[in-house]
């Protein structure tokens, strides 16, 4: 087996032709570099800080799942399963999904590990990637990020409403503006199907000006042809009897007193009567949140409730409610002066000179355990003044320059980069020189 890997390479290596063109990232994916990843690890950690006080607790489910998951989690009918999943076998032929979304892998998982023994309500939640093979454009990419919650055991108005409590506070934390929280209802078993119905009536005699999809819909998911985002059947679907009409007492109730504890807790919403999603999972609470800068799609995320999904993929008869946030999108409507993602280095060192090194090391390695953030580059025949654009590029608060003269007197010298101002001393005194030159 040691050299399987070996006799599994087909294309021979050309001697001396080795084929050297550059290899880019897979189509509709990106990288997450460095200069913007703080702004992602802000939102990360504002997520698990808020998320803790609420008592939700983080799952990581497997990146992917057996297909036939999301054929039933999430309904063969809908634009994903039909035509957005990253579907594949394996060697024994296996039928795989990366996963598209994760409230499926969460049931899974919940029931796979019998979680409702354990509490009376599970409450989790996930960061990370998902997958769906969709046409590229600005903001939206075939692997995007995800931070999605699940409460799951109780479909008690008072879920809904904290954990729409909990998203809005979590939103606040990071400062972005002017958002709406849209609340609606898919109704349930008892009046959805007769809404379906006067739906279908309703659009059939426009059948022939709807877009492709919505024609499609129309048999498989009439109720996602309200989510369509073709502005001509947009401005038709604003005008369709909305759901809120044919809701049932019990789901006018549940709704009724979702908002009432929304009222006691500050949760500021707006109804909207024809939001019903187009995941057939949905039950009852539907959400989203709206900002009106994002424009048409102006969606910045949604959620619900799902009462009968843990039950369909072979679990115990448990409610569920939760929402997912795009990550990528979330990033990119962040106030460019939000505190709280300091990335900055603390100090550049500076070897001038082959003997230098060595003490530029010993220093770097005291800063580094005093808990500086430190960068070394071990360049001793770089100028001072290239040395010194390294440190405005690198945003580094203080340069400490060990030259020869400094290595022979056993002195330092250190530079604040946004006044120039710079002291010497010997080299104890250097962390004590530090902190007062960051707090003068
Ligand atoms: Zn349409
Ligand atoms: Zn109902």
């Amino acid at each position: 087996m040691l050299f399987s890997r070996a006799s599994d390479e087909t294309a021979p290596v050309r001697p001396g032709g080795r084929d050297t063109h550059m290899i880019e990232a897979a189509k509709g994916t990106r990288d997450i570099l460095p200069a913007e990843i703080a702004r992602w690890q802000l939102v990360e950690a504002r997520a698990r800080e808020t998320f803790a006080l609420f008592g939700f607790r983080e799952i990581r489910t497997p990146i992917f799942e057996a297909t036939e998951l999301f054929a039933r989690g999430i309904g063969e009918g809908t634009d994903i399963v039909a035509k957005e999943m990253y579907t594949f076998q394996d060697r024994k032929g296996r039928s795989l999904t990366l996963r598209p979304e994760n409230t499926a892998p969460v049931a899974r998982a919940y029931i796979q590990h019998q979680m409702h023994r354990g509490s009376d309500v599970e409450r989790l939640y996930y960061i990370g990637p998902m997958f769906r093979y969709e046409r590229p454009q600005k903001g939206r990419t075939r692997q995007f990020h995800q931070i999605g919650v699940e409460a799951i055991g109780s479909d008690n108005p008072a879920i809904d409403a904290e954990t729409l409590q909990m998203l809005m506070l979590f939103l606040e934390r990071l400062k972005i503006p002017s958002l709406t929280l849209q609340l609606g209802s898919a109704g349930d078993e008892t009046c959805r199907p007769a809404y379906r119905q006067a739906l279908v009536a309703e659009l059939t005699p426009h059948r022939a000006s709807l877009c492709d999809d919505c024609r499609r819909r129309l048999e498989t998911n009439p109720l996602r042809c309200l989510d369509c985002k073709v502005p001509a059947d947009q401005a038709l679907m604003a005008q369709v009897t909305p759901i809120f009409d044919h809701l049932c007492a019990a789901c006018r109730e549940h709704l009724g007193a979702v908002r009432a504890h929304l009222d006691r807790l500050g949760v500021r919403h707006v109804l909207a009567p024809r939001l019903v999603r187009g995941l057939d999972y949905y039950r009852r609470t539907t959400f989203e949140v709206t900002q009106p800068a994002l424009g048409a799609q102006s969606a910045l995320l949604g959620g619900g409730r799902y009462d009968g999904l843990v039950q369909e993929l072979g679990g115990p008869p448990v409610a569920g409610f939760g929402f997912a946030i795009g990550q990528d999108r979330l990033v990119l409507c962040l106030p460019p002066d939000l505190e709280g993602f300091e990335d900055r280095l603390d100090v550049v060192v500076a070897p001038l000179g082959g003997s230098a090194l060595g003490p530029a090391l010993s220093a770097a390695s005291r800063l580094r355990l005093s808990g500086k953030r430190v960068v070394l580059d071990p360049l001793p025949e770089k100028s001072l003044k290239s040395q010194m654009r390294r440190a405005h590029d690198l945003q580094a608060r203080f340069v400490l320059i060990l030259g020869e003269e400094e290595v022979k007197n056993g002195t330092f010298t250190l530079k604040r980069m946004a006044d120039g101002e710079q002291r010497r001393g010997p080299d104890p005194d250097l962390l004590r020189t530090l902190s007062e030159m960051s707090h003068d």
